[in-house]
């Protein structure tokens, strides 16, 4: 039997990527947006894949769906890719700017894993990997929300791994820098963040997905509870 990987956000950009390459590693991947899109529905048709639909800040919604599908069939994995930004400098923030953002990228910690990880610990083996940005690290101006999202996923992260380790579930955190998606398209400062890269350049979501890979293997079996930045250099 092919060892399932759901990838949250998977309907597009790093996510879609990430399910693509571990297709190709012959993992059997189980996609995931927030809607039904067009896009979503043309990746599962040609990867001949499950998606599921379910918004990830909705603790209800995610029980609901996860709980029941996965019960009685354990994933070999989880990448908790989905998220948002809602930038804005620290002053002119609002309050739905500031809970949006914590609701969809921190609280789905709790919504998406909750539910699926006790089978996987019945099972002592698997992985968990979790989208953070070196937001979450370094900070990033107009991005408050985002960065206390992205650090609180690094906390939580670390946390779990403790939890995990003796049940071989290992636990890391990818930290991407700035890379080539819709989300970076309307980046308020796209311009200054390039300039600050070593690299001199943007990177591309096939980079971000090859550390996914490899973390999601067998051979990635000891390395546990750690952020791996995929930045160009940026910090
Ligand atoms: P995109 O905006 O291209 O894609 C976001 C994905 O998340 C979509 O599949 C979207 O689904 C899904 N999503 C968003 N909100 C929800 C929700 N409430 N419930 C369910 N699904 C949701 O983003 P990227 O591919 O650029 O980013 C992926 C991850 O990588 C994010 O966590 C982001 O923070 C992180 N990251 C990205 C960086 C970058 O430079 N691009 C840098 C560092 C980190 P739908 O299509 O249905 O809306």
């Amino acid at each position: 039997m092919l060892k399932k990987v759901l990838i949250t956000g998977s309907s597009r950009g790093i996510g879609e990527g990430i399910a693509r390459s571990l297709q190709e590693c012959g993992y059997e991947v189980i996609l995931h947006g927030k809607s039904v899109s067009e896009r979503l529905k043309q990746i599962a048709k040609e990867l001949n894949a499950e998606h599921l639909v379910f918004d990830v800040g909705n603790t209800q919604e995610c029980q609901a769906v996860l709980k029941q599908r996965f019960q009685e069939d354990a994933l070999w994995g989880v990448v908790l890719n989905a998220g948002i930004t809602d930038d804005n400098t620290f002053v002119a923030l609002l309050e739905e700017n500031w809970k949006g953002v914590i609701n969809t990228n921190l609280n789905s910690f709790y919504n998406v894993l909750n539910p699926v990880l006790m089978p996987m610990v019945r099972k002592k083996q698997g992985r968990v990997i979790v989208m953070s940005s070196v937001s979450g690290i370094m900070g990033n101006r107009g991005q408050t929300n985002y960065s206390a999202s992205k650090a609180g996923l690094i906390g939580a992260a670390k946390s779990l791994a403790i939890e995990l380790a003796s049940r071989n579930i290992t636990v890391n955190v990818v930290a991407p820098g700035l890379i080539d998606t819709e989300m970076t398209q309307e980046h308020l400062f796209l311009e200054e963040i390039i300039k600050m890269i070593p690299a001199k350049r943007s990177g591309n979501v096939q980079e971000v997905a090859n550390l996914v890979k490899f973390l999601m293997s067998e051979e990635a079996s000891y390395i546990t509870k750690q952020v791996i930045g995929v930045n160009g250099g940026l910090c």
